[in-house]
């Protein structure tokens, strides 16, 4: 797996880039301070930021990949388990409502999905050139929106046998501490119960498990070791900011031309 935190100011970190494929997510960046929990890069535009400062990330990002802005796709997330499949015929649909996860063949546009503490899951199939972002919070992970996803790839044509899966930083098992109302919801080996304190619960791994039952492979699934929620200047995290702060964006995009360069790093 191809890991890379980018020197130049745009701040990305390079989690795929095979095939004509390119996965990333964004972190805060160097301007990130403590006080502001809007402050660094983010692209959301419902979590209450200034309209002109996520238009200029979403710009800068576009930038940074040599494509239009509006050829970056977000879903205005629920934490529902609907997903949307991107096609020419709905192109110009940029955000769809009510949607926690894009899949899509078509080639250069970026899709992805913006978190602070939440799982996001980025997809792909290298062979029938099938990409997925997903957004898999507590509700949207037991729901089953790992498996919807999957099953639109496979709608468009994707083999579970050639899928791999990247599960981007999200919290941390030590950081998300639940009430038992939500820890009963999970299967015990992603619960860890201590005596005096209340339960918290292994999202990533439970991520990691939907993906497994969906015939993901465990060899084919990368899981980030980071935590949003334990380097909060580092990433945007909704348990040390509140659901008032920016959101990191993981995204994904088929290139157009396999052979065109993006950033720096190839
Ligand atoms: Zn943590």
């Amino acid at each position: 797996m191809h890991i890379k935190t980018d020197t130049k100011q745009t701040p990305v970190v390079s989690l795929a880039n095979e095939h004509g494929i390119i996965a990333a997510t964004t972190w805060r960046g160097q301007s990130a301070c403590q006080t502001d929990a809007y402050s660094g890069f983010s692209l959301c535009y419902y979590s209450g930021d200034n309209e002109c400062h996520s238009n200029k990330c979403h710009q800068e990002l576009a930038d940074y990949y040599g494509i239009k802005s509006d050829k970056i796709y977000i879903p205005r997330q629920t934490h529902s388990t609907n997903v949307k499949i991107i096609t020419l015929e709905n192109l110009a649909d940029n955000h769809p409502v009510n949607c926690d996860a894009i899949v899509t063949c078509i080639p250069g546009i970026i899709i992805g999905v913006n978190t602070a503490d939440c799982v996001p899951v980025l997809l792909y199939d290298p062979e029938n050139r099938i990409i997925a972002a997903a957004h898999a919070g507590w509700r949207g992970a037991i729901g089953g929106v790992i498996k919807n996803t999957i099953d639109s790839m496979i709608s468009l044509g994707a083999e579970q046998a050639l899928v791999k899966a990247i599960i981007c930083p999200a919290i941390c098992a030590d950081c998300f501490e639940v009430g038992e109302e939500v820890a009963m919801l999970f299967p015990e080996n992603c619960v860890i119960r201590h005596p005096h304190s209340r339960p918290h619960v292994n999202l990533p791994e439970y991520v990691k498990t939907c993906l497994e039952n969906e015939g993901i492979a465990g060899s084919n699934i990368y899981q980030s070791k980071e935590c949003t929620r334990c380097q909060p200047l580092k990433y945007f995290s909704a348990r040390a900011s509140g659901i008032k702060s920016g959101r990191n964006f993981s995204f994904i995009m088929l290139r157009e031309n396999i052979t065109e360069a993006y950033g720096d790093y190839f």
